[in-house]
């Protein structure tokens, strides 16, 4: 089966809490934007994604309970956000 390209942010030794925790601290250090609430294509009155895209992993409530690395070492970024301006 084909695989797409994705990069791996887990190194040989490192625990993916330690990664996701340094994100999340680096993430809120720097005010970065890239959920989905800070996105202009989500429907903010449901969650969703206008333009179809699954958004669990990267609407979830606060910075705090975001897994940016996924139990596979692949990151959970959207390469269709789009800042909402705000
Ligand atoms: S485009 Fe991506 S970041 Fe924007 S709402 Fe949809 S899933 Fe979320």
């Amino acid at each position: 089966m084909k695989q797409a390209f994705q990069p791996r942010l887990l190194h040989s030794g490192e625990k993916r809490t330690d990664v996701n925790a340094q994100f999340r601290a680096e993430a809120s250090a720097l005010a970065l934007q890239f959920r989905c609430d800070d996105c202009a294509y989500v429907v903010a009155s449901i969650g969703t994604c206008s333009l179809g895209w699954p958004n669990a992993a990267l609407h979830t409530p606060t910075l705090a309970l975001l897994e940016i690395v996924r139990t596979d070492g692949i990151p959970e970024f959207c390469k269709a956000f789009e800042p909402d301006g705000s």
